[in-house]
């Protein structure tokens, strides 16, 4: 056996965070059905280790962003099935057809095609209609219900299971978003006098927790299940955030005041300083913008600040003020104490872009 070293940065994954978490999101929507958006990876978290994982906590559907996650979540021995959050190609109907995942059916034109593939293959296919409630990203337009509802009886090998919708400012905006609601329920109402439909989902993380939808019965919870609300809620408290990453020190030098250090030579040494280095980059997703941001990593109970420009594989810090710095030393790059959302406004972006650009060279270790 060759030796393998141990890892120079790694994300630590609580698996029995996620779970905590996707009972708390139960208990916060009173008995709703869940669809668990594991989709990019499961927000960096992994896709088969969280899927496995969650696949037997009483849950539907795992919401997916594209036939190849569907994939994988099939290939690796889940049960749920999983549901494709948008639109699919044309190319990619006669896959979902014949493995029965289910999909967000944007147009009439759409509808007529599964039902002619489910008619092909002699199988009657589950599909949910999707509405726009103001998205503007895929789903059928509130003046199109009547057709639908025309339509409906010329769908012979289609099924519907269920209506979603999306909502577009959830955690920004109240008004519009009572508004997205009441549209929803209308349309709910409308084609359940038509026909039964048993699954009614509108509400990711900012809409289940901030939010009453008395017609949806399913909800789809991504973000606040890694445990990051976007939005104030009583249940914020419990949830807890599943992910740490972590890199280590490769090399602990001391430069003299006037030092340059890295590309450019932006960050200059004002005095003789302790500079160690950390085995992370922006390639890892350590956004290069987190430098001019005063981005910080904890490492043996104190803060120390990145100096000098993120590179691709290495970034510096300055650990003049830890004693007992030594080279292979772990730092907490995200975690407790430098928290997600920290990072995330000092980078000027969301929670969820931080997570799902920690790059493929991080590996996930699964702690518990
Ligand atoms: C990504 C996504 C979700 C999950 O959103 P969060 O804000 O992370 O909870 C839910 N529904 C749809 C349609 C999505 O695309």
């Amino acid at each position: 056996m060759p030796h393998i070293s141990p890892p120079r940065a790694w994300a630590e994954v609580s698996l029995s965070a996620l779970k905590h978490n996707l009972s708390v999101i139960k208990e916060a929507t009173r008995g709703a059905q869940m669809m668990p958006v594991v989709k990019a990876g499961a927000y960096g978290h992994g896709l088969e280790p969280v899927a496995q994982c969650l696949d037997r906590e009483g849950i539907v559907f795992f919401g997916v962003a594209n036939v190849g996650e569907a994939r994988r979540i099939s290939q690796c021995g889940c049960r749920t099935t999983p549901y494709i959050l948008g639109p699919a190609f044309p190319e990619e109907r006669e896959e979902i057809v014949l493995n029965n995942w289910r999909c967000f059916m944007s147009t009439l034109e759409e509808g007529d095609h599964y039902n002619s593939l489910a008619t092909l293959y002699g199988k009657t296919l589950p599909i949910h209609v999707s509405v726009d409630v103001g998205m503007g990203r895929g789903g059928l337009l509130i003046d199109q219900v009547p057709a639908l509802l025309e339509r409906l009886s010329a769908w012979d090998h289609l099924y519907i299971e269920g209506i979603g919708a999306h909502l577009p400012s959830a955690d920004e905006n109240r008004e519009t978003t009572e508004r997205s609601i009441a549209m929803f329920t209308h349309v709910v109402e409308t084609l359940e006098n038509r026909i039964p439909v048993p699954y009614r989902h509108l509400c990711s993380s900012a809409g289940l927790l901030g939010y009453k939808v008395p017609c949806a019965n399913l909800v789809r919870p991504g973000i606040c299940m890694y445990g990051y609300p976007p939005i104030d809620s009583p249940w914020n408290d419990h949830l807890k955030p599943a992910l740490t990453l972590k890199s280590r020190l490769t090399v602990v030098r001391m430069l003299p005041e006037a030092s340059g250090v890295s590309y450019g030579q932006e960050f200059i040494t004002n005095q003789p300083t302790r500079v160690a280095t950390v085995g992370l980059g922006y390639a890892d997703g350590y956004m290069r913008c987190l430098y001019k941001a005063g981005a910080r990593v904890y490492y043996k109970g104190q803060f120390c600040p990145v100096i000098g420009r993120i590179t691709m594989d290495q970034f510096m810090i300055d650990v003049s003020q830890v004693q007992n710095v030594t080279p292979g030393d772990p730092v907490e790059i995200v975690g407790d104490h430098v928290t997600v959302p920290e990072l995330a406004q000092k980078a000027g972006t969301i929670t969820w872009e931080i997570l799902t650009s920690i790059g493929p060279r991080i590996p996930r270790i699964y702690i518990d």
